[in-house]
């Protein structure tokens, strides 16, 4: 399939030519195969004309976990840990299959119509939501968040599901739909295991070339717990274990230090930041900006539908350009194009996908249209402005993710949405919290 896109007004994130004007971008296959302002020769598939739209990267969302979208709005008002404890871990409890793949095609159908073509997620029943991924046709790096309540000296691959959960996984679907699907190694966090299980998944990541994902310093108390616990932060503690030797994605950072930032620097650590998320759960505000100078990756993520109640990429992208605005009293302390480089270029980064995240030849071709001729997009001073604080996920108008179509104009291309409301609405919701939802 070859698609031409003519009288484009593109934010590439390409150092090279950032903004297009009067351009063209053609597509053949899974690849961007040109970008510039002469039509390009040969005839094609398709040719869609641009006029009134502004074509970017689509979003690379970082952290998320996506069968939590069935908690949309349950347990609100508490703390992280209660939140956790008393509504979010026992309505996980009776998730089955059916709910997972529910949950996950739901979860699909949000982030696609809002311009999401990348994601990096943890979560349990992994293979599940491996298969919606890739019939929905988005990338996905994929976790099963490893957690070890035991007691450290009993620890073995028999008695910590999630060792073998990690090794079905991985056999499974890693590099799946030619690298569509790629497993990351992952241990939840620092205080919902122990040192075994890092050794564990420290040395299955690095025999398997895999990356790691960890929700790092999200709250105050974990991270002084586990400075009590180990006399170190919780990135240092899990580096002496070697679980950071092939890079990955720190989920949260809000509480990181300097050592913590040099070290993430140093190893390729990604800083996932999850603004809407923290500040829903009281958790804080992460030092984006010194993390930024210290030379750390920055990416944005949504976090969990349960903490964040949408996954509209939007909302993250403009608070995290406005948030730390405020906090340094700097209105440039983070700019609108690093809030953009945060949500795409970084993010394709932080998943170790630098095949994305760009609009430039040669690149996947992952990107959106977003609507401008929608009101609040009216005037167009500046594109850049427009997107990051004017623009919200239902104005996107068309998702194209690994060089195919699958979404324009409010239709699903891969995805039954009437199928998937059926399964949430009559089966999941009513498995998981009783009655008729
Ligand atoms: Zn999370």
């Amino acid at each position: 399939m070859s698609i031409l896109f003519t009288n484009v007004t593109a934010v590439t994130m390409d150092p090279a030519q950032p903004l297009l004007n009067s351009a063209y971008v053609s597509v053949e296959g899974t690849k961007i195969a040109s970008v510039g302002t002469e039509r390009p020769a040969g005839t094609f598939d398709r040719v869609v004309d641009c006029a009134g739209k502004v074509m970017m990267p689509g979003f690379v969302n970082t952290h998320t976990h996506i069968p939590m979208t069935l908690l949309r709005g349950y347990g609100g008002g508490h703390n992280l840990q209660s939140w956790l404890n008393d509504y979010i871990f026992p309505a996980e409890a009776k998730l089955d299959d059916r709910c997972v793949a529910a949950g996950t095609g739901l979860g699909l159908a949000e982030m696609i119509a809002s311009g999401v073509t990348c994601i990096a997620d943890m979560y349990m029943r992994t293979g599940v939501i491996a298969q919606q991924v890739l019939e929905a046709g988005i990338s996905a790096n994929l976790s099963c968040g490893g957690v070890y309540f035991g007691d450290p000296k009993d620890f073995s691959e028999d008695t910590c599901g999630d060792c073998r959960n990690q090794r079905a996984l991985t056999e499974e679907w890693h590099n799946a739909g030619e690298g569509q699907i790629r497993v990351d190694a992952s241990i939840h966090a620092e205080y919902t295991s122990s040192a075994p299980l890092w050794r564990w998944m420290a040395d299955y990541a690095q025999a398997h070339g895999l990356r790691m994902h960890v929700h790092i310093s999200e709250t105050q108390s974990e991270h002084a717990d586990s400075l009590a616990r180990h006399g170190l932060t919780p990135i240092q503690a899990l580096d002496r274990y070697g679980v950071w030797e092939n890079g990955g994605i720190a989920a949260h950072c809000v509480y990181t230090t300097p050592g913590d930032w040099a070290l993430m620097a140093a190893k390729g650590v990604s800083a996932a930041h999850n603004p809407y998320s923290n500040l829903k759960l009281g958790s804080g505000i992460a030092p984006v900006p010194a993390m930024l100078r210290a030379g750390v990756n920055v990416s944005l993520g949504t976090d969990g539908v349960s903490s964040h109640n949408s996954t509209d990429p939007f909302a993250d992208l403009k608070l995290a350009a406005i948030l730390h605005n405020g906090v340094a009293r700097d209105p440039l302390a983070v700019t609108a194009r690093q809030a953009l480089e945060m949500a795409t270029v970084n993010g394709a980064r932080a998943l170790g996908r630098t095949d994305t995240g760009v609009i430039a030849a040669g690149k996947t071709a992952d990107l959106i249209l977003v609507d401008f001729t929608a009101p609040n997009l009216i005037p167009c001073h500046d594109v850049e402005e427009n997107l990051v604080f004017s623009a919200h996920g239902s104005n996107v108008v068309m998702n194209m993710a690994r060089g195919k179509v699958i979404y324009e104009n409010g239709t699903f291309l891969t995805l039954d949405l009437e199928k998937i409301r059926a399964e949430v609405e009559g089966y999941a919701l009513p498995h998981m919290f009783g009655g008729k939802a």
